[in-house]
């Protein structure tokens, strides 16, 4: 793996989850555990679609577009709720180091938008890049669009590995940072893969070679040792 960084000689390009990775926590999860009828949380209907979705039997568009629905939430309530959410330590300073080392980053989620760009500019860093799919309030709840479904397999509402293969030219390196199921396509367009948590997990299951990280100054830490102490 790092012969291939060192040899590169195309652009380098970094791709970041969000939920859980860009953020301490899943944002879109949270919001829906919070924001879902109560009746369907008490019902444990939650949990039940993500084990849905995670077993395969759903796509993510279908669990997002039924999370959406089934929820009662005012713009003021999300914007409030998502006050609570911080930032993965480093991920700022990730960015500003991509910056000067003329290192691509774009952010993928199979989240919604509008909590992305919230949380991004609450923290300044709003002219960071990222393609998710697209959330709006109605009539008292949400409903999301998937402006990119329909240009993978179907399974995830917006194809992460998609964004990845028409965005690289020969010669890039591609840098994949996840922690989740949503990420399992992704890491296969990646020529180095840092992971945690499911992902990683995941990575172990399918012999996959991964970096393990806690947060994004052990991307750093990475970063400085093959591209640089700029
Ligand atoms: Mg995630």
């Amino acid at each position: 793996m790092s012969k291939k960084c060192l040899k590169q000689d195309g652009e380098i390009r970094l791709f970041v989850d969000f939920d859980g990775t860009v953020t301490v926590k899943d944002v879109g999860n949270s919001i829906f555990d919070r924001f879902l009828r109560p009746e369907l949380l008490e019902q444990g209907w939650h949990n039940e679609i993500i084990e849905s979705w995670k077993a395969g039997n759903i796509s993510s568009r279908e669990c997002l577009t039924y999370e959406c629905e089934y929820s009662i939430i005012t713009e003021k309530e999300l914007n409030t709720e998502l006050e609570k959410f911080g930032l993965t330590p480093g991920f700022v300073e990730t960015v500003q180091y991509c910056k000067r080392r003329g290192i691509h980053l774009m952010i993928l989620s199979d989240g919604l938008d509008y909590y992305i760009e919230y949380i991004l500019g609450k923290y300044g860093i709003s002219d960071v890049e990222y393609r998710a799919n697209h959330m709006f309030f109605h009539n008292g709840s949400l409903a999301a669009e998937f402006p990119f479904v329909d240009k993978g397999c179907g399974r995830c509402g917006n194809c992460k590995r998609w964004h990845m293969d028409t965005i690289r030219q020969d010669g890039d390196v591609i840098i994949y940072v996840g922690d989740g199921f949503s990420d399992r396509y992704a890491i296969r367009s990646a020529d180095i893969i840092f992971a945690k948590h499911d992902l990683a997990d995941y990575c172990n299951k399918e012999s996959l070679n991964f970096f393990p990280f806690n947060n994004f100054f052990d991307i750093l830490r990475y970063f400085r040792q093959h591209y640089g102490n700029v």
